[in-house]
This record gives structure tokens, sequence and C-alpha cells, in this order.
């Protein structure tokens, strides 16, 4: 009996272990995979509910790791925040957006792309020079960027965040409030933030067919955005029913795999030139 209990106890140790040493691999790859081009960047469209016309792309990072293959961005992310590393993840973001953005403008397409910052990005004063030296460097306007910062980043210190995206805002570039409804921002604070979007979670928005709890959520959330003149958008799009419903309630603009699942930056052009016919 005693023995049993030390194997389970030895057994949970070594799961432990293990992930913990991923994590430090990971945390210690970081560096890498920044330098050995093991990021890339995948683009997921939005589009307006009414006439199904693409507005914007949200840029999402992808990993591919040398020894352990793809990692989640939701894990990595997480370590990067966690180790301190995230500014390197964003800054190597918006340098490849950007670049990104003038390859597509040579292209003579002139896209719009949402790039998602962490806590420590709107906390860090010297963010719009750098975003505003990025447009310089490729020739972009400010209304080509768009930036997704989550309502968690955003209450971890709402005054600063509301003088750092206040400057993005006076600069031009769009900012939505991101996994809205996970968090829990009063109406007041709400009310005072620099921005245009409220994006909701996507938990409340994947099962919206069959939970009417979820419905009502989406409703009031709907209904709060606008009355702060505020756009609201609806992630995690994936069934015809769901996108019908948020037509319904009114919902300015959808984002799903419905829709597109993200794409590889070589696929864009070609999937607008589908979508469009
Ligand atoms: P997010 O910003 O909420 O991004 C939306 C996530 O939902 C993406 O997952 C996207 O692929 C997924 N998604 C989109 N449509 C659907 C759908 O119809 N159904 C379902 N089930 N999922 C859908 P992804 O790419 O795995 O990203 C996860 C999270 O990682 C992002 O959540 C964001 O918080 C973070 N992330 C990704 N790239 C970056 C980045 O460059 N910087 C920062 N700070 N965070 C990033
Ligand atoms: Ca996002
Ligand atoms: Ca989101
Ligand atoms: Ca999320």
């Amino acid at each position: 009996m005693a023995r049993h209990s030390h194997q389970r106890h030895q057994l949970y140790l070594e799961g432990q272990d293990e992930r913990h040493l991923r994590q430090l691999t990971l945390i210690r790859d970081l560096h890498d995979a920044v330098s050995q081009q093991q990021l890339t960047v995948v683009y997921q469209p939005k589009v307006r509910t009414d006439s199904g016309e693409v507005v914007q792309f949200e840029a999402l990072m992808r990993w591919q790791h040398p020894t352990l293959g793809f990692i989640p961005p939701d894990e990595f992310i997480t370590l990067a925040e966690r180790s301190g590393n995230i500014h390197l993840l964003s800054q190597w973001m918006i340098d490849a957006v950007g670049k990104q953005l003038q390859s597509w403008g040579r292209q003579g397409h002139t896209l719009r792309v949402a790039v998602n910052l962490s806590a420590a990005d709107v906390m860090d004063e010297s963010l719009p020079d750098r975003l505003l030296q990025m447009q310089a460097e490729y020739r972009l306007t400010p209304d080509q960027l768009g930036l997704e910062v989550t309502e968690s980043a955003i209450m971890k210190d709402p005054a600063l965040a509301t003088r750092v995206l206040g400057e993005l805002r006076h600069a031009g570039m769009t900012v939505a409030v991101d996994d809205f409804g996970a968090g829990y921002s009063s109406l007041a604070q709400l009310k005072r933030l620099p921005v245009q979007e409220l994006k909701i979670d996507k938990s409340f928005i994947l099962r919206l067919e069959d939970h009417s709890d979820d419905e009502v959520i989406v409703r009031s959330t709907i209904e709060l955005g606008h009355n702060l003149g505020l756009k609201v958008v609806a992630e995690g799009v994936d069934t015809p029913q769901g996108r019908e419903l948020l037509q319904r309630l009114g919902c300015d603009y959808l984002q799903g795999y419905l829709i597109s699942r993200p794409l590889p930056a070589d696929q864009v052009l070609d999937w607008l030139d589908d979508y469009r016919r």
C-alpha cells in the first residue's frame, strides 16, 4: 500500500520534471527561434458581417522547433511572457508584418493587418515610436496596422495602457480589445479606453448555437460595444448558424474557420482572389 502510493508519487514527479524540462528548453531556444528563421506568420481574415468584405487580417505567430516540432503559440507566448522574452518576439512580429505589407503593396495590394500585443508591450512607452519607425521604414500608412490587446493585459495597469494605446490611436492605428468578456473590466474603465473595437472571446462564440447563456452574453456585449461607439468583432465563427445568429444580433465583423483558417503569407493573395469571385 505504502509502496503503491510511493510509485504514484514518483510518476507524478516524472511528469512534472518532463514538463519543466520542456519549458526550460523552449525558453532557452526562443533566441534561436528568432535568429534562425524558425518563426513564421499566418494571416486570418476578418470580414464585414453584412457585405462579406475583407477588412483586415490578423497576424498569428507559428514556431517550428527543430527537435520538438510545432509548438502551440499559447504555450510559447506564455513562456516568453513569463521569462521576460516577449519583447523579442513582438519586435520580430512587428518587423515581419511590416515587410510583408510592403511586399503585398509592391504587388498592388494595400492590405491591413492586426498584430497581437502582450501586456509588457502595452506597458512599454517606447512602443508607439517603434511602430511609427517600422511604418516609415516600410512606407505604410498608419491605418494599415491594427493592434489587438487582451482585456486582461490592459487591466494590469489601465492608466499606463490607456496612455500607450492613446498614442497609437492618435497616430492613426486601430486598437481592439481582444478576448473581451473573459476578463472583468468595469464599464467605467472600458469607456475611457482609446479603442475602436471589441473582440468577443471565442469561448462565447464556438458553441453559440446550442448555448442560450452564450447568446445572452454575446447579445449584451454587442449592445455594450455599440453604446460605447465601438465596432464589435466575433472570433471563432465556425458554422453558418453562428454567422446567421451574429448577423441577426448586429455584430459588425466576423472571423473564424468558416471564413478561413489562418493562411501562410504566400497563400493570402490567392485566397483573396478566390474569395472575391
Ligand atoms: P487569439 O489572439 O485569441 O487568436 C485567435 C486564435 O483562435 C488563433 O489561435 C486562431 O487560429 C484561433 N481561431 C480562429 N478561428 C477559429 C475558429 O473558428 N475555431 C477555433 N477553434 N479557433 C479559431 P492560435 O493561432 O493558436 O493563437 C492562440 C493565441 O496565441 C492567440 O489567441 C494569441 O493570444 C496568441 N498569439 C498568437 N500569435 C501571437 C503574437 O504574435 N503575439 C502575441 N502576443 N500573442 C500571440
Ligand atoms: Ca487576437
Ligand atoms: Ca482573441
Ligand atoms: Ca486568446
